[in-house]
């Protein structure tokens, strides 16, 4: 199964991705924690991603491209994937396909968790996240028990660099202009499958489930 979840920033791919990682057993791919984890490292594309990232703007076409062309040669990827954050540009999205077919591959399933602009806002600038395992926390919908500390390994919550209001509104632009044709991309091909992303994260992610059946 080659799933790409599409939506906007905060819509939840993030979460619904770790869940579907333990259901169906394959690798979540983003390209987002890909360009974190540089950044990390200090390696000269995560310092030279971060310029990018910080105003809120897109990573250059090629440079994510590069990065996926190599991650999808790993043996983990052979029984299937979940793209997450990639493709973001029309480019990137023929650029993936041409990769997967000097593969033999393609992707089977384009799932578009849909949630309103009026929502993204608060879900992003609330949004934690364990630096230790990644666990994702929300400090309204859903707080962890101790303000500072994961629920699940007691590592320390951060807010993401790029996740400040003034950021956050530009990134919600940049979905708008560059990521949301990729519905119409996927559509013409008829893989797209449209789902809710408000309610319950159990609900969305049995929701998900019943669509892949
Ligand atoms: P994310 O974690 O998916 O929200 O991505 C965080 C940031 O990383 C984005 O705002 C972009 O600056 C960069 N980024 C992640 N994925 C891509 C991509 N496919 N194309 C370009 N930039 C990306």
């Amino acid at each position: 199964m080659n799933i790409i979840l599409l939506g906007p920033p905060g819509a939840g791919k993030g979460t619904q991705a770790k869940m579907m990682i333990e259901k169906y057993q394959i690798p979540q791919i983003s390209t987002g924690d890909m360009l974190r984890a540089a950044l990390k490292e200090r390696t000269p594309l995560g310092l030279k991603a971060k310029e990018y990232m910080d105003k809120g703007a897109l990573v250059p076409d090629e440079v994510v491209i590069g990065l996926i062309q190599e991650r999808l040669k790993e043996p983990d990827c052979s029984k299937g994937y979940i793209l997450d954050g990639f493709p973001r540009t029309v480019a990137q999205a023929e650029a993936l396909d041409k990769v997967l077919a000097g593969l033999g591959s393609k992707i089977d399933h384009v799932i578009s968790i849909e949630v309103d602009k009026s929502d993204l806002l608060k879900r992003l600038t609330g949004r934690r996240t364990c630096r230790q395992c990644g666990a994702m926390y929300h400090v309204i919908f859903t707080p962890s028990l101790n303000k500072d500390l994961c629920d699940k390994c007691q590592g320390e919550l951060y807010q993401r660099d790029d996740d400040n209001e003034d950021t956050v509104r530009n990134r919600l632009e940049v979905y708008d202009a560059q990521t949301f044709p990729l519905i119409q991309y996927y559509q013409q091909k008829g893989l797209v499958r449209k789902i809710e992303g408000v309610g319950s994260i159990q609900q969305i992610f049995e929701n998900i489930v019943k669509t892949l059946a």
